[in-house]
């Protein structure tokens, strides 16, 4: 992986090529933000630039053994950590994983956490990282690397870690052995610890924009441009979006039908249209569930967005524009963020495999009391 196979980013990638160059790399470096972004992609090439033997031009040269290593994920001084199932009777570490989160890294490279839940077959078990993974990095900390200088523990989703496992691991994040890196990549560093969040250097990545996105989608992944263009128009800045979109063409207006039908039912509290409406749609499946409600998230702000601008300067096809045009109003700053709160919580109950008949009618039944109240229209 080199900096110039990820989309966008280069204020960062331009940083970590300067903390590589200049032999001050962080013991302890945080990469966050919203998922789909690429954040793993990137610390994959800034692995590979750290290790490589033969830096030019602020690329790892692609190579050298280190590179190859690095690149097929075999790199013996590279730890992976990430949230695990418990194992009965047995230590649950991530080395036991290590199969699983292969075939992770190299069939979904944006991470989606859902994703992972599906390969480790977690079910409804949220993955942790549990004290068992502590003991282990503390146990081998110590051990002078194999083969290079650098000794380095990339831990995915650090927010997943647990109490006892965060707090073991503190001291060893605060002053590690030298030449032992630590490489946090957060979703929601919210919900890091924050004594272990203040001990890192933190590097943000922020939203890509979508002209970079939309040439990306053209001439690496083979899109047309008229393709192109929407898939990057609604990926909101997320390049794991896009691919997500491009590869999922035509459902964008199978989910404007049921987003219309929806929102109708629910202006006029039709709660038995709701429940079948509810049904239909927990029927197609956990993720394609997500991504209906990812789309009922963009629906909303785009919406919200049309009350200001006219003409709107929005990602809509002509069929959404010709609806948002009579709906918009209904969203309004009253009941905006209630209605993302919902969507999220939707969402993220669907990605912990919760029921999604139950989780699809509850959303739907809020939305009868957020589109009608709190737009301050009389019933
Ligand atoms: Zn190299």
């Amino acid at each position: 992986m080199r900096f110039g196979d990820v989309t966008g980013h280069e204020d960062v990638k331009q940083s970590l090529r300067e903390m590589v160059d200049s032999d001050r790399i962080p013991h302890a470096l945080l990469l966050s933000g919203p998922q789909g972004l690429g954040k793993m992609l990137l610390t994959r090439a800034l692995l590979q630039y750290i290790y490589c033997s033969d830096r030019r031009d602020g690329e790892p040269c692609g190579r050298c053994p280190a590179c190859l290593q690095t690149a097929a994920l075999n790199n013996p001084d590279i730890h992976w950590v990430f949230p695990v199932v418990k194992i009965k009777g047995k230590p649950t570490v991530s080395t036991d994983f290590y199969t699983e989160w292969k075939i992770m890294l190299e069939k979904h490279p944006y991470m989606e956490p859902e994703k992972w839940l599906d390969i480790i077959e977690a079910g409804n078990t949220r993955p942790v990282i549990y004290l068992d993974e502590a003991n282990d990095i503390i146990r081998n900390a110590p051990l002078s690397s194999l083969s290079y200088r650098y000794k380095t523990y990339v831990i995915w989703l650090p927010e997943a870690m647990n109490l006892q496992a965060a707090n073991t691991l503190l001291k060893l994040i605060e002053e590690p052995y030298p030449d032992t890196l630590f490489i946090l990549v957060s979703d929601h560093p919210e919900d890091v610890l924050p004594t272990i969040l203040s001990r890192t250097r933190r590097l943000n990545m922020r939203p890509v924009p979508p002209a970079a996105i939309e040439e990306w989608l053209r001439t690496r992944a083979g899109l047309t441009p008229s393709e192109a263009a929407s898939s990057a128009a609604m990926a909101a800045g997320s390049p794991g979006k896009a691919i997500e979109f491009a590869s999922n063409t035509g459902e964008q207006e199978e989910f404007g039908d049921i987003y219309r039908q929806m929102m109708r039912h629910a202006w006029k509290r039709e709660v038995a249209s709701l429940k079948e409406l509810s049904e239909e749609i927990a029927s197609m499946g956990r993720e394609k569930n997500m991504r209906f409600l990812d789309y009922c998230s963009r629906m909303t702000r785009e919406n919200f967005l049309c009350n200001f601008t006219l003409p709107p300067l929005n990602a809509l096809s002509d069929e959404e524009l010709r609806f948002s045009t009579h709906f918009a109003p209904f969203i309004n700053y009253r009941n905006v963020e209630n209605l993302i709160t919902q969507t999220d919580r939707a969402r993220r109950d669907i990605s912990r495999n919760a029921n999604a008949k139950i989780v699809m009618f509850d959303f739907m039944l809020s939305l009868c009391a957020i589109i009608r109240v709190q737009s301050g229209i009389k019933t």
